[in-house]
């Protein structure tokens, strides 16, 4: 019996077999181009094991149309990303491999990942964000995602502006909202360079500090969970844990008594693989449940 992971990220593909304990068997990866050469490496990743395998777990950029009695259930719908527009993920899928599937964003996943093997490993109200390209949030709540009329898109949250910084933001919907202001791209059109060429002691930290820990107190005062994770490239600056959780505590202000600051505002356990285990997990999962 084995799992498939498929981590589709908007700049890069992961896939990975996992065998019943979800330890991984083989994983690849491989650009994201147009849906029919990508989805054509994913089915030639799972084919040799088509036999064995008994479920599929998604994790996919967005937005997604996650809604289980709707006609474009298992679609990418209106993603920036052209050729992806309104593609039939899960049913092209199905057409190769008739198990059950759980398709969910790549922010659940990963959130998912950290809540089965990670920083979220036996709580109960886990929050995780991603801090990249863009910034996106996934939430668990008693074993489920939270959602709606659709899933959250927390990263484009609205915050106010550092009183020392000078940029809009670059959010082509609203601007100056957090994914406007922190993600990659925010730092990279601020200061015409890449956040990971940025030295630790650049005032650009304390403004990348203080919109994370404004998107930590809107998390905080909203689902009083028992973590925040924040993963993704611009985290890889470690030493913005620390800022975050300085600024967070300033804008709190003891308001509400929290869990322990160095367990509560955290980077992921998993690093850069949560989104594949949460994958993985999430297939385990799906299987479980077709079986009930
Ligand atoms: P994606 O969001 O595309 O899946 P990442 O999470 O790696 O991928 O995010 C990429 C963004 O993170 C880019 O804007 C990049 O400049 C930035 N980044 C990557 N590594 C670092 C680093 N060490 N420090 C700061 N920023 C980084
Ligand atoms: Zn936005």
């Amino acid at each position: 019996m084995l799992y498939g992971a498929i981590e589709a990220g908007g700049t890069k593909f992961v896939c990975a077999i996992g065998d019943k304990s979800l330890n991984i068997k083989e994983r690849v990866s491989f650009p994201t181009t147009v849906p029919e050469e990508t989805m054509q490496q994913v089915i030639d990743f799972f084919t040799p094991y088509k036999d064995e395998l008994s479920a599929i777990g998604i994790g996919s950029f967005g937005p997604i149309d996650i809604h289980k009695d709707s006609t474009t259930y298992g679609y990418i719908t209106t993603t920036p990303k052209l050729a992806w527009q309104n593609f039939d993920f899960v049913g092209t899928l199905k057409k190769s491999f008739d198990v059950p599937v759980e398709w969910t964003t790549d922010v659940n996943a990963a959130a998912y990942g950290e809540y089965s093997f990670g920083k979220g490993k036996g709580l109960s109200s886990v929050i995780y964000y991603t801090v990249g390209t863009g910034i996106g949030g996934g939430a668990i709540q008693e074993d489920r995602f939270v959602e709606g009329f659709s899933h959250p898109e927390m990263g484009h949250m609205l915050i106010t502006p550092h009183p020392e910084d000078e940029f809009k933001g670059n959010c082509p919907f609203h601007g100056s909202c957090l994914e406007g202001m922190a993600a990659g791209p925010a730092i990279e059109a601020r200061t015409g360079k890449k956040g990971q060429d940025i030295p630790a002691d650049d005032p650009l930290w304390e403004k990348e500090a203080y919109y994370i820990a404004q998107c930590a107190y809107n998390t905080t005062l909203l689902f009083s969970p028992d973590v925040i994770i924040f993963g993704g490239g611009v985290m890889k600056q470690r030493h913005m844990v620390e800022k975050v959780h300085q600024a967070f505590e300033k804008m709190l202000n003891n308001y509400v008594q929290t869990p322990n600051i160095k367990d509560y505002i955290v980077t992921p356990a998993l690093e850069d693989d949560a989104g594949i285990f949460g994958c993985l997990a999430l297939a385990r999962q799906v299987n479980l449940n077709s079986k009930r």
